[in-house]
């Protein structure tokens, strides 16, 4: 049978409600008055944008919020969205010293929220663009939090930055990949609109090599940043593979997404292949929006899993089980359709999980989510910008102090050149190769024009035709139409 939506729309409201509601302003001043204001303060080590935690704190203390939201923002563009899907635990709020009081950190991501929140809601820019720009352009690829982040730097910066973007809409894993009771699409679309108030264009529904030429983008501007993330998941090799419930995990996210919560199809019984953060998002979300059994299948032990502990310990509280030591070897089918999946133990190697011959079952399951990692992009890069080097492990190579690759005015950032990590750091990566493309063009403005052979490309190679850039307002209405 296909799957169809189990719940009704307000049934899924409330279990999709954010954990954790946003404070009070009384309840932000209080908890903003514990902060000790360290002097070379852990927590602002610990955030890879390094925000300047103590003062955005100490701000919030005199109600000075929109102070508060200036300090956080100019660090990270994204500070928002930040605040809201961070694994603080592991960051800012692992790194406060109230734990080594003993005492429970200080609860950054929602300060940090409060403040983005309040210039939000009051309508208030406390960003801006270069009040004259400088005549060069950079082409950014990729409208995720890695471009969105080189973007608001360059602009700040004088630079005519345009971002592309296969998606009707910006923001990428940030608008479309992470779960909805953790952050509102909307909050990072709203991020997307106040980066375009700096003067970023945005231009979507194009996808390069195939709507754009590569060369043309080289030709037409005088740096590309590449932030295009990661590609479809993994294939798993096994029969039955491509029947329809067999999902990716991040594509089962973009519907919750992209269409009411209650027309999300969900099956009755969903398997989640894989153990990271995306897999705890996917099996917490069918839990929530009505799956009677959501199980995570991994191939090896609980102490090998990526997930964050507070991540498990949040899907179990949601009712997920854990099928440890376990890999599926066949997804059952009947009439088309997905009914189980056979499984068999694994015994750990150095390797790899071994199958242990005899141990197969089948378990029923009428959806299984795919989570066991994406595609690296780094083939398809190096097909499109001939000449740019990628290490043995696929990844593009670059020099980690600007985010240069081999190609000279070619950088990259996020998960396109790390492999996979949080929102946070990809932010992080987009402002360093800004400020390495500015190192670079800066230079070159004292020494004359680039040349096209300075950029690795023939002279006269032909003009792109884009047509005018779509704004951001136009792709929400489409994005929530479906
Ligand atoms: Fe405040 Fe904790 Fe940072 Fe110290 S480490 S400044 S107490 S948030």
């Amino acid at each position: 049978m296909p799957i169809q939506p189990l719940i009704d729309a307000a049934t899924a409201a409330l279990n999709m409600a954010e954990p954790k509601p946003p404070f009070s302003p009384q309840e932000a001043r209080i908890e903003a008055n514990r902060c000790l204001f360290c002097f070379d303060a852990p927590c602002i080590m610990a955030c890879p944008t390094g925000i300047d935690i103590p003062t955005f704190i100490r701000k919030i203390t005199t109600d000075n919020l929109t102070g508060a939201a200036r300090t956080i923002l100019e660090a990270n563009v994204l500070g928002a969205s930040c605040a809201r899907v961070c694994p603080t635990q592991m960051l800012c709020e692992g790194a406060c010293v109230m734990l080594d009081l003993e005492k429970d950190p200080i609860q950054i991501g929602r300060l940090q929220r409060h403040a983005t929140d309040h210039v939000a809601a009051v309508g208030i820019d406390v960003l801006h663009g270069a009040a004259h720009t400088n005549g060069r352009k950079v082409a950014i690829l990729g409208a995720g939090p890695a471009g969105l982040g080189c973007a608001a730097e360059l602009a700040r910066l004088g630079y005519e930055a345009t971002v592309y973007d296969k998606k009707p809409a910006g923001g990428g894993l940030n608008t479309y990949g992470i779960a909805y009771y953790k952050m509102r699409p909307q909050v990072s679309l709203d991020e997307v609109r106040m980066i375009e108030r700096l003067g970023v264009a945005f231009r979507y529904g194009v996808e390069i090599g195939r709507d754009v030429q590569p060369a043309d983008l080289l030709r037409d501007h005088d740096a590309v940043f590449i932030g295009i993330g990661l590609g479809g998941a993994n294939r798993l090799g096994i029969p039955g593979e491509d029947l329809p419930e067999v999902v990716d995990a991040l594509a089962f996210i973009e519907w919750i997404h992209t269409r009411p919560l209650a027309e999300v199809p969900v099956g009755r019984r969903v398997a989640v292949l894989g153990c990271g953060n995306t897999a705890i998002d996917a099996v917490t979300q069918a839990k929530r929006l009505g799956a009677d059994e959501a199980t995570i299948i991994y191939r090896r032990g609980a102490d090998d899993m990526s997930a964050y502990p507070f991540e498990y310990d949040l899907a179990k509280t949601d009712g997920a089980t854990f099928l440890f030591d376990t890999v599926p070897v066949e997804v059952v089918a009947q009439d088309g359709h997905v009914v189980g999946l056979k499984l068999a133990k694994t015994t750990a190697c150095d390797v790899r999980a071994a199958v242990v011959p005899g141990t197969e079952w089948i378990q029923p399951f009428d959806l299984v989510l795919k989570a066991v990692g994406q595609e690296k992009q780094a083939g398809l890069l190096g097909r499109l910008f001939p000449g740019l080097k990628v290490d043995a492990k696929g990844r593009v190579e670059y020099d980690p102090a600007t985010m240069q690759t081999s190609l000279p005015t070619v950088f990259v950032g996020g998960d396109a050149a790390s492999g996979g990590r949080e929102v946070v750091n990809a932010v992080a990566e987009g402002k360093k190769a800004a400020r390495g493309i500015h190192a670079l063009l800066a230079g070159a403005a004292e020494s004359g024009p680039i040349q096209p052979s300075r950029l690795g490309m023939p002279d006269g190679a032909v003009g792109s035709g884009f047509d005018a850039p779509v704004r951001v307002h136009e792709l929400e209405a489409a994005l929530k139409r479906g």
